[in-house]
């Protein structure tokens, strides 16, 4: 345990490694494989900054309720700190100091400028108004003032947050600084600065490292059999993204439950669905499946897209995928992990898997910071680039060193973070 105060988590069992343990578990592999100096493991295995706020917020009925946000800064070394902003019932410190370390290690692995971050606030946006939610989101920004901006720290959507909460918070940023700064959050609407291919972007990336890995076996997306853990904004563009691949997408899910067919989904017409019910169950195409028995169904592909600890030492025996991608951020326990690698089945790391997402977040600074916007076209060539340069240095790197793609991808982003505090040196 390294951060005692942020050991906040509840464990489901006396074997349960919380998330943020998990993630300095991973470093200290990453840093026994490197040789670190001792030194400057101990400053990555601590946040460098956390700001906690108390948010009021006017409800619709007049009453005020008071809630806690956070902005966990992990590590700013390579650039600014960057990372999502999570609106759910169970946010806590220990969660967001996991999430900003991942996001720190993410951005060094694809080599963007930036450091980790994350934040978030512990509420469930469904019982809450549009208006109670736009209160919360500018007084949060308000609060946040002086630790976020272009330079400083970017936030941008993760769960429960879109392109609505991103456009109020730069709004709050711009009215106190007096000007409009493209570049304080990602994940804009198009109108005030996002980037095209950004609603898609973390989607895509899986899909980009899916059909990497499954090309290293000698096969393609097409007829691929694949389940997916969440049908969001992740979950959501990688099922459209890998049908369209010519994948069979014979399983999908969201908070509410999953439906499936075994012979592959109209992905399409779920969308449809999914636009009018707002979920994924009643889906007359397929049958139902509840979110455990997804996970282990008979597919080729398994792709955990919501939360973190799906994959446990409960079900990490009966997964049948021979493939996992880790869309959603810490899907796979510690004991889970180590369970699957002695199966066999391959893991595709949080890290690398989802990080298109981060990827076009920065086209997208670097195009607020130029004024000048690209095509589509242009963005996902280049986000695609970088995510194909990633998946063959880490593929590389594992079989260099042994050890599975995680270690390999740590080791990466863990060395090239170590080696820029060797370089700028430790202050004074
Ligand atoms: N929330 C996303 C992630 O976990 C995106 C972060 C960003 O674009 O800054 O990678």
């Amino acid at each position: 345990m390294v951060v005692s105060s942020l050991q906040t988590t509840e464990a489901p069992t006396p074997a349960y490694i919380c998330p943020f343990d998990r993630t300095c578990s991973y470093l200290n592999q990453a840093a026994a494989e490197l040789e670190m100096d001792d030194n400057i493991r101990v400053i990555l295995e601590h946040p460098r900054k956390v700001v906690t706020v108390a948010i009021p917020v006017r409800l619709d009925s007049g009453k005020v309720q008071i809630f806690a946000g956070h902005r966990v800064q992990h590590c700013d070394v390579l650039g600014p700190y960057k990372g999502g902003t999570r609106y759910h019932r169970a946010v806590t410190l220990a969660e967001l100091s996991a999430l900003a370390m991942l996001m720190t290690w993410k951005c060094a692995l694809l080599g963007i400028p930036y450091g980790g971050a994350k934040g978030g606030i512990a509420i469930d946006p469904a019982q809450y108004s549009d208006g109670e939610i736009e209160r919360l989101t500018r007084r949060y920004a308000s609060e946040l003032i002086k630790d976020i901006g272009p330079a400083i720290d970017i936030p941008a959507p993760d769960i429960g947050t879109s392109s609505r909460e991103m456009a109020w918070m730069m709004d709050t940023y711009s009215m106190n600084m007096g000007h409009a700064v493209l570049g304080v959050v990602t994940g804009k609407p198009l109108s005030i600065g996002g980037s095209k291919g950004r609603d898609m972007a973390t989607g895509r990336g899986v899909m980009i490292a899916v059909r990497e890995a499954l090309m290293e076996l000698g096969q393609t997306l097409e007829g691929v059999k694949i389940a997916i853990q969440g049908f969001g904004k992740v979950g959501g563009a990688a099922a459209q993204l890998l049908h369209q691949a010519g994948a069979k997408i014979i399983a999908v899910s969201d908070a509410s439950g999953g439906v499936f067919a075994s012979e592959g989904l109209d992905i399409p017409a779920l969308s449809t669905h999914v636009a009018a019910n707002k979920t994924v169950v009643g889906f007359p195409g397929g049958e139902p499946v509840t979110n455990a028995e997804l996970l282990t169904l008979p597919c080729d592909v398994l792709i955990p897209a919501a939360l973190e600890d799906q994959i446990t030492e409960e079900n990490a025996d009966r997964i049948q995928a021979k493939l996992v991608a880790e869309a959603a951020n810490a899907p796979i326990t510690l004991v889970a992990d180590q369970m699957l690698e002695s199966r066999g089945i391959k893991v595709l790391p949080d890290i690398l898997a989802n990080a298109g997402g981060v990827v076009v977040s920065y086209l997208e600074w670097v195009q607020g910071q130029s004024f000048l916007f690209w095509d589509e076209k242009r963005v996902n060539r280049e986000m695609e680039k970088l995510m194909v340069q990633a998946y063959h240095r880490v593929s590389q790197r594992s079989q260099e060193q042994g050890g599975d793609l995680r270690l390999a991808a740590y080791t990466l982003g863990v060395g090239r973070v170590a080696q820029a505090i060797r370089d700028r040196g430790l202050y004074p």
